[in-house]
């Protein structure tokens, strides 16, 4: 079964210029911008300007110059927002949510880039 996008979606709508969005960084292939609702002192959302629901969608349909394109972006945000362990940067956490049972909220596909405080275990521990 092929892979269904809504082009309805509030990133779909925001790559549209249809609503704002606080732009952290842009390239050919994608977009970063602050999250509304920031879980972080530091929370940028890293989406491909491609229609893609979800990382494995991306992964296995976009072109090597989208991938190439937006894991690099994820690099430089890094860089850029002083977290990345190349420097003396404290770290970050980086979530791709999908589907249900990842409680995906906007499917279309984005990386949350969460730093600047510890953030804690990954996931509540929890085996059914
Ligand atoms: P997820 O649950 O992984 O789909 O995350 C969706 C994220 O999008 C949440 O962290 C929201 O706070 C964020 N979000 C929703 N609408 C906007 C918006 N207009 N601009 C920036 N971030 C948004």
């Amino acid at each position: 079964m092929a892979y269904s996008y809504d082009d309805q979606n509030i990133f779909a709508k925001i790559l549209r210029g249809e609503i704002p969005n606080n732009t952290v960084a842009e390239t050919e292939h994608s977009l970063a911008f602050s999250d509304i609702a920031p879980q972080a002192p530091h929370h940028v959302l890293v989406i491909p300007k491609g229609a893609y629901v979800s990382y494995d969608h991306f992964a296995q349909t976009a072109t090597d110059a989208e991938i190439l394109d937006f894991t690099r972006l994820i690099g430089k945000i890094c860089t850029d927002l002083g977290v990345s362990l190349e420097g003396d940067g404290d770290g970050f956490r980086m979530v791709s949510n999908a589907g249900q049972d990842g409680v995906q909220d906007v499917p279309h596909l984005h990386v949350h880039i969460l730093a600047g405080r510890p953030l804690g275990p990954m996931l509540e521990r929890r085996l059914s």
